[in-house]
């Protein structure tokens, strides 16, 4: 998985803005930070067909006004409550520590090994809920909603380098410590009072990436996925790769995580945004407009 850095035109203030927010090695709880989610899932929208989109408008309910993104980072919101505790191991993958690989059999499971409990299986199943879209009765729209934001939830944490993490350290969480107790509060109080302004201005320029710029040649490739409930897999190979290769890269436990890391990882951030939107459209166009037909009852 190559990256763009040297094409990539951010602009400067949205990459400095984006070195205050750096997800890379935040906690996981955190990481991906509510603005990953949100520009992932606006991106999504403006990428759906016209029978998705109206899909996805009736399913959100009437407070969100149409607005996938609104509400992508609620399942972070409720993942301990308790009628959701189930949904907890759904956001992240813990692979064996060093091996930089990915097995759905030998990695998604949750904590007690029960199957299927991870990110990749979580994608499978709200994938396969969606698709039931046009049997559902009025009382299963409800759920519909749920898978919906789950699924779109999902995609953005599935994409996320160290969402998909080494077990012993729970995804950076011990190793990025130092980092938040002596330079997060900055980064982040520079980042909230920033965003207001700037997401907009980072969304466009991703969204320039995307239509005519250094990824529109790539948008194709990005969406090629011959089997909906087994593509999960090919992100997750993605992102434990690119977490080997640049999040676990040059750390070590206890040190204090310098600006240049930061903003040497910025563009595969950025890029790892975009894909996360243009899957997720994907998915969505197929399974709301009837070309997907399951055929994998159980994920194995
Ligand atoms: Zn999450």
């Amino acid at each position: 998985m190559g990256c763009n850095g040297g094409s990539l035109k951010l602009s400067m203030r949205a990459i400095a803005l984006l070195v205050c927010f750096s997800l890379i090695l935040a906690p996981r709880a955190q990481a991906w930070s509510k603005e990953g989610h949100i520009m992932t899932c606006r991106i999504a929208q403006a990428l759906l067909k016209p029978h998705a989109a109206e899909v996805v408008h009736n399913l959100l309910p009437d407070y969100a006004d149409g607005d996938l993104s609104s509400l992508c980072t609620w399942p972070d919101q409720i993942r301990h409550w308790y009628k959701y505790q189930w949904t907890s191991s759904l956001h992240f993958i813990d692979t064996p520590d060093k091996a930089c690989t990915f097995d759905y059999s030998r990695d998604c499971h949750d904590s007690h090994g029960r199957k299927d409990m991870c990110v990749a299986g979580a994608i499978r199943n709200f994938t396969s809920q969606l698709s039931h879209y046009k049997e559902g009765s009025s009382d299963r729209r409800h759920n519909m909603t749920e898978a919906l934001l789950f699924l779109s939830h999902f995609m953005g944490d599935l994409h996320q380098p160290l969402h998909v993490g080494f077990t012993s350290d729970e995804g950076g969480n011990t190793i990025q410590l130092r980092w938040f107790k002596h330079k997060s509060n900055l980064h982040h109080t520079a980042a909230a009072e920033l965003f207001g302004k700037d997401m907009d201005l980072f969304q466009e320029d991703i969204q320039n990436n995307l239509t005519h710029g250094v990824w529109s040649d790539d948008m194709s490739s990005w969406e090629d996925c011959n089997d909906l409930l087994s593509c999960p897999n090919k992100y997750a190979v993605e992102s434990i790769s690119l977490a080997c290769k640049w999040g676990y890269k040059g750390v070590s436990p206890g040190e204090t995580l310098s600006d240049k890391y930061f903003s040497s990882r910025m563009p595969i951030v950025a890029k790892r945004i975009a894909q996360g939107g243009v899957r997720l459209a994907m998915i969505l166009n197929r399974v709301f407009d009837g070309d997907f037909h399951e055929d994998i009852a159980t994920p194995t």
